[in-house]
Parts: C-alpha cells; sequence; structure tokens
C-alpha cells in the first residue's frame, strides 16, 4: 500500500483517498504552489492565478499519485505491454487508493474530489503508463460522470458503490459500423414485460475484458435517428451479454480493448440511464467531459517521454561531451518542453472550466486536439534524442511513441474535434 510522503501531517484519511493526507481544498484561499519541474520554484499570488497552479492540497494528491505510479505502475509498463495484459494487482491498488472514485461522493463511498483532481490522476498515471491513464480516465471522467450526472438514486446506490469499491466500468458507444458517425449505432433494443432486449455488436470497447458494468447505447426506435438512441446500464453477468475479441493494438497495447455481444440481451427497465431516447444527449456531454481526460492522458505521455530524453541527453556521449551540450539537442528539449506547458495550460484550463459550472465544450475539443499532435511530436523527437536506442525496446521512447498515436483517434477523432471547433468559432 502506498502512503503518503509529503510532510503533511500523517494518519488522516480523507474521504475514500487512501494516502494519508487531506485531498480536499480548504474554504478561503488557497495557498497557491507552483506545477512540475518546468515552472518558477516559488510561487504565492491572489487570484487570478496562473493556471498551472495548485492548491496546497491538489500538489499532495499529485505527489502521492505521481509516487504511486514511478512506484508501483512503471516497473510493470514494459512487461504489460509486450503481454498486452494489465495486471489485475494494480487495478485492485487503484480501488484501495480511491483512484477509482474520484467524484463519487463520500456517501457512496467515493472520494468525493472534483473534476480537475481526476485529471491530476489521469495525467501521472499516462506518465508512467499510458494503459494505466486510460483505465482510470475511463472509469472517472465517463462512467462514474455519466453516473453521477444521469443515474436515478435508486441507480446511484446500486452502482456508485460498487464503482468505487471494486467494480471496472466500461462505455459502449462505438460499432464497426458507427464510429465519427456515431449515432448511426445499429444496436436494437426492445422492450418486452419488464425487460428490454438488446441485440447487436459493440467494438473497440476499453476496459472491456475487466469491466463489470457498461453504459452502453442502443436504439430503442431505429426510425427516429438520434432519438431513439438509449443509454442502459449492464452488468456483465447479464444473460445475453458477451465479451468478444480482445484487439492487438500498436499502442495502449495493455488497456483491453474488445467486442461486445448482446444476443437476446435482458436488461431490466430500470436499468435505464436518463431517459429513453434521450441517451444521444448522454453519449454527446459525457464525452465532452471525456475529451479532457484524453488530453490530460496524452500530457502525461508527452511529460514521460520528455523526461527519458532530458535524462539520456545529460548521460549520452559523442564527440567527448553529453550530447546535451549540443544545440541542436538544447533546442529540441527546449521546443519539447515548451509545447508540453501549452499543453498543460489548456488541459488545466479546460478542467477547472468544468470544475467552475461554465461551458467548456469548444475548450475541451482543442485541448484532445492539441495535446495529442504535442504527444505525437514529443514522443517522436523523444526518439531523436536517443538515436537508434530509442528506436529499439530496450528503451522506454517508442512506447510513449506507439501510445500517443490514439489520442488522435478515440473519443472523436482529430477531425471531428476540428469539426466541433470550426463550428463553435464560425457561429459566432
Ligand atoms: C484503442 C481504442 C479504444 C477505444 N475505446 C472506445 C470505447 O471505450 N468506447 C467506444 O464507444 N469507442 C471506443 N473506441 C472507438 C473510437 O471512438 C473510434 O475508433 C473513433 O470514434 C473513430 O471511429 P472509426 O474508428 O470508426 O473511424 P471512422 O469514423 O471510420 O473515421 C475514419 C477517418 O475518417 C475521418 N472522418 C470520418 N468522418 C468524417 C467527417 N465527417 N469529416 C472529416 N473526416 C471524417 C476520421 O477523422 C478518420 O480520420 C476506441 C477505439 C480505439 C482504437
Amino acid at each position: 500500500m502506498t502512503t503518503a510522503r509529503g510532510n503533511r501531517p500523517s494518519g488522516r484519511r480523507f474521504g475514500c483517498y487512501n494516502f494519508e493526507f487531506a485531498i480536499l481544498p480548504r474554504r478561503g484561499l488557497p495557498r497557491l504552489y507552483p506545477e512540475g519541474a518546468l515552472m518558477p520554484e516559488t510561487l504565492q499570488l491572489a487570484s487570478p492565478a496562473p493556471l498551472t497552479s495548485l492548491t496546497e492540497d491538489e500538489v499532495l494528491f499529485r505527489d502521492n499519485v505521481r509516487q504511486f505510479a514511478d512506484d508501483k505502475i512503471r516497473p510493470l509498463a514494459r512487461e504489460m505491454d509486450e503481454k498486452a495484459v494489465f495486471d489485475h494487482g494494480l487495478i485492485d491498488q487503484f480501488f484501495q487508493l480511491g483512484l477509482m472514485g474520484i467524484e463519487i461522493p463520500e456517501q457512496h463511498g467515493g472520494a468525493g474530489g472534483k473534476f480537475f483532481e481526476a485529471i491530476l490522476a489521469v495525467e501521472e498515471c499516462s506518465r508512467a503508463d499510458a494503459s494505466a491513464g486510460v483505465i482510470v480516465d475511463v472509469q472517472n471522467t465517463l462512467v462514474a460522470n455519466a453516473i453521477l450526472r444521469w443515474a436515478n438514486e435508486d441507480q446511484k446506490k446500486r452502482y456508485l458503490p460498487k464503482m468505487a469499491a471494486d467494480t471496472l466500468g466500461a462505455y459502449a458507444l462505438s460499432e464497426a459500423g458507427s464510429g465519427s458517425d456515431a449515432f448511426a449505432l445499429q444496436t436494437k433494443a426492445e422492450l418486452k414485460g419488464s425487460d428490454y432486449v438488446l441485440n447487436g455488436r459493440k467494438l473497440w470497447i476499453t476496459n472491456g475484458k475487466e469491466a463489470g458494468l457498461f453504459i452502453l447505447f442502443a436504439t430503442i426506435d431505429a426510425s427516429k435517428g438520434y432519438k431513439g438512441i438509449t443509454a442502459f446500464l449492464i452488468e456483465k453477468n447479464f444473460p445475453g451479454f458477451t465479451v468478444g475479441k480482445k484487439e492487438d493494438k500498436l499502442g495502449i497495447r495493455a488497456s483491453s480493448t474488445c467486442e461486445l455481444i448482446l444476443e437476446d440481451c435482458r436488461v431490466p427497465r430500470e436499468n435505464v440511464l436518463g431517459e429513453a431516447g434521450k441517451g444521444y444527449k448522454i453519449a454527446i456531454e459525457t464525452l465532452n467531459e471525456g475529451r479532457i481526460g484524453i488530453g490530460a492522458q496524452m500530457l502525461g505521455v508527452a511529460r514521460g517521454a520528455w523526461e527519458c530524453a532530458a535524462k539520456y541527453a545529460q548521460e549520452r556521449k559523442q564527440f567527448g561531451k553529453p550530447i546535451s551540450e549540443f544545440q541542436g539537442i538544447q533546442f529540441q528539449i527546449a521546443q519539447m518542453a515548451t509545447e508540453i506547458e501549452a499543453a498543460r495550460l489548456m488541459v488545466y484550463n479546460a478542467a477547472r472550466m468544468k470544475d467552475a459550472g461554465v461551458d467548456f465544450v469548444k475548450e475541451a475539443a482543442m485541448t484532445k486536439l492539441f495535446t495529442s499532435q504535442v504527444a505525437e511530436r514529443v514522443t517522436s523527437l523523444a526518439i531523436e534524442v536517443y538515436g537508434g536506442y530509442g528506436f529499439t525496446r530496450d528503451y522506454p521512447v517508442e512506447k510513449y511513441w506507439r501510445d500517443s498515436k490514439i489520442g488522435k483517434i478515440y473519443e472523436g477523432t482529430s477531425n471531428m474535434q476540428l469539426a466541433t471547433i470550426a463550428k463553435l468559432v464560425m457561429s459566432k
């Protein structure tokens, strides 16, 4: 069990986080701390604060997740990638530490934290391993988020305590024929007595292998187009539900991506999430939030690769001196650091906007678009800093590069983000 290593008073367990320090910001003006190695050493400002400022409690939370990621996730990352299997013991530890129910209220067994903390957790886990990052991300920013926002009290009582304790969630929208055009989905749900009977197949579902609870979208009336789409809460042992083939992928290999098969799958009527026919709204609005999570994942991936490259440049000698002494390498490291800083500003700002309850749709789309570009560029440059060694699996940077690629694809491709941004900036 990882515990706090900060210099905070220990022995206090706050909410469901199992780090020994208080997590939630206190009332009043928080003391502000700098974030990350690229920021100045000391900083104490009144509002409005720099975008990268964190409260004392956020710094402690971030540092503890970082320590956990370095100690427990990083050592397993290469083997999990090669075997394309995520370590179950690690998932158990995510639950024990309270990382799987960050925004779930304490009354339901969660940590009662903010969206911003979920974003910090995704970033820090992804810095060690992007597969770990996406597991924490889907659980918090998609599944728990959707339940918190759209479930009725009975559903919250039934599912939130499980999600905080031991049940992994998955979010099943895509199908073989409907990706970007998600609302062209074909999975059908027919009301028969007190159950809906679902038939169809879902594709690409993250956490599919390990999840116990699925938010799954199907249509109750295809003739109504998107207005027939309905969200269902499906438990993995519901009759007629099976998990199919797991994809063999380029990156985030340890994160399972699976087909789901529904053959006369019976789902009690009371497991409709939100209103029947309003699933499209749940899908759109949840994914808007999820995109900030993918931004955090990409930020973590870029940081992880940058840190490796900066360190390696000081160790590797050519022409009788460390390659970090060549201006060409210094400029690459500086360029990467600058792009990471810009990505961080976007991720943190979008997350703060979400927590502040202001409209963040444009910023979330821009964040996902930009951070995935940064992650791909930074991880690619990191390989070049390593030279030939970076091209081998003996060093970590090729994995960061492979892991970066998914940022431009899932939760809406880059083109779909551009379409959203264009619509919003051109409608004014
Ligand atoms: C590893 C992984 C995990 C995933 N996890 C999940 C998950 O947990 N749940 C889930 O529901 N889905 C998941 N997905 C699915 C993912 O969201 C889709 O792959 C994505 O939305 C793109 O859909 P597609 O693959 O069908 O590509 P397509 O929609 O076929 O797109 C192909 C290309 O055409 C472009 N394109 C399409 N339409 C337009 C347009 N109108 N204008 C311009 N360009 C366009 C796209 O940008 C892309 O470049 C996952 C996918 C992967 C690879």
